[in-house]
């Protein structure tokens, strides 16, 4: 089951010409989710080998238009290639509170009409995850919900977990945890479930079970008695179960706010971190909210992350260097220096890494 990322728009505050403001999308399966949706990101997508149309839920991180602002766009050039299908279920997006209001004013004023149907679920952040004067009250602006748009839920923290459950399906759980920003921010875990283990065949064989229906009940799980009176348990012929993947992506922010965030990005196979300004500019990027690559690095050390990405780089820093531009490539030093010399990635527009499936345990053993 292949699962990829592709950075669609790396740079902070808005787009330029090397790199296009904030968006990513994660695929599994040839669906695609977006985590942002920065000003051009349909653009970005168009130079992409990724197809538009495959988008069925997109995530915003937070309320800051090099977010948000190509959302409207791109939401009118889908409907453009979509043909009317009834049974199409809906596009799910998820965001901070204020952004149904933001994606309807914006459709009614500019006359557009979206064939498809989509819902909007609001996360209601936390007066902690900005300075205090920065706060504002987005519930107050809640609308009626307009005739053909369904009612989106309203997500509010579980004090328990200290995180948001946007999604539980069969194969994946989304949870969200919180981010302190200049104005409230989320970061995104998306975590495959355990698959169950292969059956060991052989072993089946030998016990005299012949392919059939009793594979598929000790496959789900049912014990099986023979005729014989044996019984045979689902571990006993059922090989460990293979762990999923888990892909973290943070919004804009200087840091969690909470423990329970390194507990939810434990052993994350990727950690996709903003490093708006360099280790020099610390004082700066935390005024403004931001990270540099030292704090990244603490964050992905904390949780024992197997990857670590850095992104939203301030237009300041160049790939390719003229006069009086600063170096990108002192992010990546200073971040590997924090984290002991692990590699550290720093994301380029339309780069794309894959995250390779999770092999059983009973294998991996048996390959040594
Ligand atoms: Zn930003
Ligand atoms: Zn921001």
């Amino acid at each position: 089951m292949s699962m990829d990322v592709t950075f669609l728009g790396t740079g902070s505050a808005y787009p330029s010409p090397t790199r296009g403001a904030s968006a990513l999308v994660l695929r599994r399966e040839g669906e695609c989710w977006l985590f942002d949706c920065g000003e051009g990101t349909q653009t970005q997508l168009m130079k992409s080998h990724l197809k538009a149309g495959r988008i069925t839920k997109i995530f915003i991180t937070h309320l800051h238009g090099d977010h948000f602002f190509g959302l409207p766009g791109l939401l009118c050039t889908l409907s453009l290639q979509s043909s009317p299908d009834p049974n199409k279920p809906p596009l799910d997006i998820y965001g901070p509170i204020g952004l149904r209001n933001f994606i309807w004013r914006t459709m009614e004023l500019s006359h557009s009409q979206l064939a498809f149907p989509y819902v909007v679920h609001e996360l209601v952040p936390t007066r902690d995850q900005c300075p205090a004067e920065e706060f504002k009250d987005f519930s107050l602006l809640r609308d009626e919900v307009p005739p053909r748009e369904a009612q989106g839920r309203i997500l509010h923290l579980d004090p328990g977990e200290n995180s948001y459950l946007l999604v539980d399906s069969e194969q994946l759980v989304v949870k969200a945890f919180r981010l302190f920003h200049r104005v409230p921010s989320f970061g995104f875990v998306v975590e495959e479930k355990p698959r169950p283990g292969k059956l060991n065949v052989e072993k089946l064989k030998d016990l005299g079970v012949q392919p059939g229906p009793a594979y598929g009940k000790l496959k789900n799980g049912i014990s099986l008695v023979l005729e014989d009176g044996r019984t045979i348990s689902p571990s006993d012929v059922l090989e460990e179960p293979v762990p999923g993947r888990k892909i973290c992506i943070l919004g804009d922010c200087s840091g969690p706010v909470g423990d329970e965030a390194a507990e939810l990005c434990r052993e994350a196979d990727l950690l996709i971190h903003e490093a708006t300004l360099d280790d020099t500019q610390e004082e700066k990027a935390k005024e403004h909210g931001h990270s540099t690559p030292k704090a990244a690095s603490a964050f992905a050390k904390l949780c024992g992350a197997k990857k670590l990405v850095l992104t939203h780089f301030s237009q300041r820093y160049k790939a390719r260097l003229g006069e009086g531009d600063a170096d990108i490539t002192q992010l990546k030093r200073q971040a590997e220096a924090a984290l002991d010399g692990q590699e550290v990635t720093l994301a380029e527009d339309l780069m794309t890494l894959e995250i390779p499936m999770k092999k059983s345990i009973f294998f991996e053993k048996n390959e040594h």
